[in-house]
């Protein structure tokens, strides 16, 4: 067996215990394979093992793939974006995670209503508060999104988060639970798309399992699928 298939079954296998852990449903979670800097051939390869999720870091790149791979798969752009490259962002993915303010959301909007699709977005919320990350501030988070609210081809579906990096995956939940209560706290206010749940993108190789368990609903994961990038 190769090795991205063995890590893919260990993977979705650690998805459903930590989703049963958790009292939730595990097809509840869904798995996006970060295939950034990864070739199209190993993407080909996981398409064939069933993962038809991936998520995209850089514009060019993401381009690139989704032209040659295109209908083998849905793609989410997860990495930041330039308000030029909102166009790209607007058109050629399924969902974007990383939208933090709003002119980049205004953008997004322009181009999706020109190509005539409505854009499902995440809202990226920097819950550490540290001063590198990309992602609104919790406290101006509600600003951003009752603006949103009011762009007509943007989809709000939830909020996106990076932690600090930490050794012990132990000490991220924090700022997954964060993440988890600030999100309930806006669907009570009606800020999502749905009126019955929300997306909640957050876990990464190092610590999915712990987002499961905090309530996430899509896990990003590119190392232990296709090991480490060059
Ligand atoms: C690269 C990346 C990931 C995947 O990280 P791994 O540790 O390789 O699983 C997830 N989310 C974002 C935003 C990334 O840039």
């Amino acid at each position: 067996m190769s090795a991205i298939k063995e890590n893919l079954e260990k993977i979705r296998e650690r998805i459903k215990n930590a989703a049963l852990r958790a009292g939730r449903d595990p097809q509840s979670v869904s798995l996006v394979a970060v295939s950034k800097k990864i070739d199209s051939m190993l993407i080909e390869e996981a398409i064939a093992c069933g993962q038809t999720l991936f998520g995209e870091n850089y514009m060019q790149e993401a381009k690139e793939k989704i032209s040659f791979l295109q209908a083998a798969a849905q793609w989410h752009f997860i990495g930041h974006i330039q308000s030029k490259k909102a166009k790209d962002a607007a058109t050629l993915f399924d969902l974007v995670h990383t939208v933090d303010r709003l002119k980049l959301a205004q953008a997004l909007d322009k181009h999706a209503g020109l190509a005539g699709r409505i854009l499902s977005v995440l809202v990226q919320i920097n819950v550490s508060g540290e001063a590198q990350k990309e992602g609104v501030a919790p406290e101006n988070a509600e600003e951003l999104l009752a603006v949103m609210g009011e762009l007509p081809n943007l989809k709000i579906r939830g909020l996106m988060t990076m932690p600090p990096f930490m050794d012990n995956p132990e000490d991220v939940r924090p700022f997954f639970r964060t993440l988890r209560q600030l999100a309930e706290h806006f669907a009570a206010k009606g800020y999502f798309d749905r009126r019955d749940g929300f997306e909640l993108s957050m876990g990464m190789s190092g610590d999915f399992e712990v987002a499961i368990e905090e309530g996430a609903t899509l896990v990003r994961v590119g190392t232990a699928i296709f090991g480490s990038r060059l």
